[in-house]
């Protein structure tokens, strides 16, 4: 029976921050780990080595010895067995539990050492001959210092022996998905029967594990689908679909939209004409063309009589649209302003007035474009690029006060289904599944770095046929200034090895101006061979560039190689990536790049990548915005993923009490993040 009484709303002590607990109502799913078998007593005589085992007997000698070395031993014997129980570090305390004669019930790994059997810190209770065993096995809750199992056991039983353990979910959702009650779930986790199919509890596939990922899933789906509603709540300018500018910036392009860009354009169009804000995900391959379709949106906002930004992470990036949409937009007569943070005072003052009063009605620029005090005259749409880049803070810098964009986020890192059912499901997802037609596929190259020399004959060879090259640096995490000085002896070296050959160099440490020149060099082809670091991992578009050689790939990640790759194969020319490695391989970077080389398919490679990774990684900043998943797990629990929306989109219109309660119960504190 439980004596203490315990406050569900409570806040624990701090040091349970460590686990990530905040109330005591929290302490309920923290969920157990596995467990250990405290519920049988075997007779010491049928302990084999190695073993772990719980016995019981009395104590028939207790002594502290000093050689090899200050230790406590004591000895227990039950009906047919002797049993030593050493103690390398202990207190002087300690010595009082084992006087002679006392029952011991010790929990520990039995080796059969010089002296017999003997166990090495077991965990020792003096019990009375009479005292039961539990009933249930003892759960091992992931534990932290300051936090002990011991005081998590304790207070984890109070908890489920006071809490409210009233299900959240209405009848019919539990007997539609056959889910087991959530009182008898989480009390089999936490006590189990010593009966239980222990596999099942170990790999979660117990109903018990099944309710509470279900449970965790649907308030995942519901806070973020609350989220989604309450920015239904805030005002957008709904834009008229009827302006021809989209129509006649498409009448001075030099292709036809594909298919997947021209449903995916529909889908932002008729977004863009509701009273509330977009926010859509616009997912597409490298190169699959989103840019284009992102231009037309704007192009629909400044036909409306709205104003549309562009932001993109890197300044490169920026400014390759900002030229891109200058030559698309200025036949309409559309202005464009450019802003980025390295810009002059007063060529940012002009920007900025220019945008204040309208005369720019298009914008492209890094996000200082956001971050500053950037007042637009009537902003109607913000086009967000690369949008797994930025942190969610500086997605929320972008809200202004009043009436809200329409909000377009671009992703290159394409998101695996599941990802994007889970963690974005506050979003509208649109989907590029078709690159432009005309694409040659990319060989992709394993090369080790002992072949070098051969590798730069190849460089030569395209260079004086007149195609372009990248040749990327390794990446160096340990120091940016290794890193830069990497990319300065290749440059060097490879100038000299390449006599009669444009070699121009660009990293992280230039200023926007000087990178901005040399990428202007490489695409007017100026310069055959272009060494970079990986600042021009995103965007970058030049499509006579035919192959791509990446130094040191296998210290690369797989979404950043999908990028790095494709930079080339956007022409006509055959295009080659070549990844150089050096021995030896890591497992993971050896599985790595078997995927990229086998497969130039971005949803496949980000499925493997989230299989390596796993979502907290793969999400990187986004991961601070939503409620990372703690059971479920993405690849295995598909179904129950699909059931959890149905559920969730049941009970946002039929059951509003349970959402809150279910919410409460999963997120508690958390519930705020995700909220517009
Ligand atoms: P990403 O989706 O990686 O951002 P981009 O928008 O940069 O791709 O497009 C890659 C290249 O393909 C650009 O040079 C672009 O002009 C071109 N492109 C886009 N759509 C088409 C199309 N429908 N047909 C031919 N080329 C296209
Ligand atoms: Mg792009």
């Amino acid at each position: 029976m439980a004596t203490a009484s315990v406050d569900m709303t409570a806040a624990l002590p701090a040091v349970f921050a460590k686990l990530g607990l905040a109330r005591y109502a929290d302490l309920l799913l923290h969920l157990p780990l596995r467990y250990e078998d405290e519920t049988r007593i075997t007779p010491i005589a049928n302990i084999l080595h190695g073993q772990l085992a719980q016995v019981q007997g009395v104590v028939t000698h207790c002594e502290v010895q000093y050689k090899p070395r200050k230790q406590l031993v004591a000895r227990i014997q039950d009906a047919e067995g002797e049993l030593s129980l050493r103690f390398l570090h202990f207190y002087g305390s300690q010595t009082k539990q084992f006087t002679i004669g006392n029952i011991i019930r010790a929990v520990g790994e039995a080796r059969s050492g010089f002296f017999g059997l003997e166990m090495v810190h077991p965990r020792c209770r003096v019990v009375s001959v009479d005292m039961g065993l539990p009933e249930s096995l003892t759960p091992v809750y992931p534990a932290a210092a300051g936090v002990s199992q011991t005081l998590l056991r304790k207070q984890i039983g109070l908890v489920l022996a006071q809490a409210d353990l009233t299900d959240s979910l209405p009848d019919t959702v539990l007997e539609q998905f056959q889910l087991l009650d959530f009182a008898a779930s989480v009390r089999a986790l936490h006590h189990p029967p010593p009966d239980v199919a222990l596999s099942a509890l170990i790999d979660k596939t117990h109903a018990a594990w099944r309710r509470i990922k279900f449970d965790e899933l649907l308030a995942q789906q519901l806070s973020l689908r609350l989220a989604r509603q309450s920015r239904r709540a805030l005002g957008a300018p709904s834009i008229s679909t009827t302006s021809d500018f989209p129509q006649r910036l498409l009448a001075n392009l030099p292709f036809a939209l594909t298919h997947a860009q021209q449903r995916v354009w529909h889908e932002i169009r008729d977004d863009m004409g509701v009273d509330y804000p977009m926010q859509r995900l616009l997912q597409g391959d490298v190169g699959s063309g989103k840019t284009v379709v992102a231009a037309l949106a704007a192009a629909q906002a400044i036909g409306g009589g709205y104003q549309a930004a562009f932001m993109a992470p890197t300044e490169i990036l920026a400014e390759q649209h900002y030229y891109k949409l200058q030559s698309w937009f200025s036949p309409l007569g559309v202005k464009v302003a450019w802003l980025t943070g390295s810009l002059s005072k007063r060529a940012k003052q002009i920007a900025m007035d220019e945008l204040a009063s309208g005369e720019a009605m298009l914008a492209a620029g890094t996000h200082a474009l956001f971050q500053e005090q950037v007042q637009f005259h009537q902003l109607g749409l913000a086009v967000i690029d690369e949008q797994h880049r930025f942190g969610v803070a500086q997605r929320l810098a972008l809200r202004q006060k009043g009436v809200q964009p329409h909000q377009l986020m671009m992703s290159a890192t394409p998101i695996p289904r599941t990802l994007s059912m889970s963690y974005y499901a506050d979003l509208d997802v649109s989907v590029i599944d078709e690159l432009p037609p005309g694409r040659t596929p990319i060989v992709t190259k394993l090369v080790s770095d002992a072949r070098r020399e051969e590798l730069v004959g190849w460089v030569r060879d395209k260079c004086n046929q007149g195609g372009q090259v990248y040749w990327v640096c390794p990446l160096i995490e340990e120091s940016e200034k290794l890193q830069l000085q990497t990319a300065i002896d290749t440059h060097a070296a490879l100038s000299a090895a390449l006599p009669g050959v444009g070699v121009g160099l660009v990293h992280g440490r230039m200023s926007g101006r000087d990178k901005a020149a040399v990428m202007t060099q490489f695409s007017s082809g100026e310069l055959g061979l272009l060494v970079a670091t990986t600042v021009i991992e995103v965007g970058v578009d030049v499509p006579n560039a035919s192959l791509m050689v990446i130094e040191h790939a296998e210290r690369m990640g797989l979404a950043q190689l999908h990028q790095l790759r494709g930079r080339v194969g956007r022409g006509a020319a055959k295009s080659a990536c070549v990844l150089l490695y050096q021995q030896p391989l890591s497992q993971l970077a050896r599985a790595r790049l078997k995927v990229i080389f086998e497969s130039s398919d971005g949803f496949y490679i980000a499925r493997e990548d989230l299989a390596l990774r796993g979502p907290g990684e793969f999400l990187g900043a986004r991961q601070s915005g939503a409620p990372m998943l703690r059971y479920a797990n993405l690849a295995e629990d598909v179904e129950l993923l699909e059931q959890a929306q149905v559920a969730a989109a049941d009970m946002l219109l039929h059951y509003p009490d349970a959402v809150q309660v279910h919410i409460a119960r999963w997120l508690g504190v958390q519930q705020e993040f995700g909220k517009a």
